[in-house]
């Protein structure tokens, strides 16, 4: 499949790997007739005027109706989602999504949609298997039997399985990326959705800019994770939905790191060293996780591989401008 050959459809656009991939796919010539996302047009991280941008609610069935009409591929990366403070505090907000992959999957077949991609994520994963930082990476069998992150892990599970099934038995082409960890510019790098890398950085950048040079780090500092940088991301994206992977598959970086090398990267751009206390009783999520990609090198030849420190750098520069922006000097 070459989406060059399709009309596409991007839900969840006005978020960070939505915009992105919209972005990414109109450079490359692909023809995306429509971005939907259920948030006012003027908060979309990035805006694509020559497409069709819709503010609807996909929980809505409706909606979805509208949203895929024409359209002969599907980007679903519309759901409530957060860091680890946001999908702890809010598991029936995360797992009401499965309002939009199902309505949407039912709206896709309906419509003679031929390929759909769902955004999974690490969270699915067997809980008992990222009880410690020395972890062993994690591969596609580990999700089951099943232990998912609550809420949010589960939600994500039982869509994959919707996707399965309605492949199996309807014929809809669905494709799942299990997604790690992702970052980069235009994304959330405030207000309690942001990730690790995000409110890393930010921190970080508080501390330069205020003169006041300590930090809180969420858990003891040792948990391990891995990061993809967001260009990544949607190049993995684009070459699982154009391929012939019917399972799903893990979309992240190998590049383990702790939480406290993650500061000492951020601390370098910032040129300071800052006096960290560490919050144990805040959300921390697992204590160890990483990407196995032996399936996705089998299928692709090919796995992420923007280094962190590289990837940061760019992310870092983004939040200080959007800072500076917010609170002009
Ligand atoms: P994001 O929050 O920036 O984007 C999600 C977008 O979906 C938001 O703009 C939001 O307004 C929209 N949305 C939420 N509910 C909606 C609804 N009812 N109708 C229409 N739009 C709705 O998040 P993101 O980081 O861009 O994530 C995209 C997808 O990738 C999500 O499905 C997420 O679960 C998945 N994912 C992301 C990561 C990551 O590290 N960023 C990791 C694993 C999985």
């Amino acid at each position: 499949m070459n989406l060059k050959d399709h009309k596409v459809a991007v839900c969840g656009a006005g978020g960070f790997i939505g915009g992105h991939i919209v972005g990414e796919l109109m450079k490359s010539g692909v023809n995306v007739i429509r971005a939907i996302d259920v948030k006012p047009l003027d908060e979309w991280y990035q805006v694509h005027t020559s497409v069709e941008n819709v503010e609807a609610d996909l929980k809505d069935a409706e909606n979805c109706d509208l949203a895929v009409r024409g359209a002969t591929a599907v980007f679903n990366l519309a759901a409530d989602m957060g860091g680890m403070g946001f999908i702890e505090a809010n598991r029936a907000l995360c797992m009401l999504s499965v309002l939009i992959n199902t309505h949407l999957l039912l709206s896709s077949q309906q419509a003679g949609v031929s390929h759909f991609f769902f955004s999974s994520s690490a969270c699915v994963y067997n809980a008992d298997k990222q009880r410690t930082p020395d972890v062993i990476p994690l591969k596609e069998s580990d999700a089951y039997p099943a232990l998912a992150e609550d809420g949010y892990g589960w939600e994500k599970l039982f869509s994959e399985r919707m996707c399965r099934h309605f492949e199996e038995d309807f014929g809809l082409q669905c494709r799942v990326a299990r997604y790690h960890n992702v970052y980069g510019p235009n994304g959330t790098w405030a207000g309690g959705r942001e990730k690790a890398p995000a409110a890393i950085c930010r921190k970080v950048l508080e501390a330069k800019h205020s003169g006041r040079h300590e930090i809180e780090i969420w858990g003891d500092g040792h948990q391990t994770r891995s990061f993809m940088y967001i260009d990544d991301c949607v190049k993995g994206s684009r070459m699982i939905i154009e391929s012939d992977i019917h399972e799903p598959i893990n979309l992240g970086s190998s590049e383990l790191i702790t939480i406290n090398q993650l500061v000492d990267i951020a601390e370098s751009f910032a040129g300071i060293k800052l006096k960290r206390s560490y919050n144990l009783s805040a959300p921390k999520g697992v204590n160890g996780r990483n990407s196995d990609n032996a399936l996705i090198l089998d299928y692709l030849k090919w796995e992420p591989s923007t280094s962190l420190r590289q990837g940061l750098r760019k992310t870092y520069d983004w939040i200080e401008q959007q800072m500076l922006v917010a609170v002009p000097a």
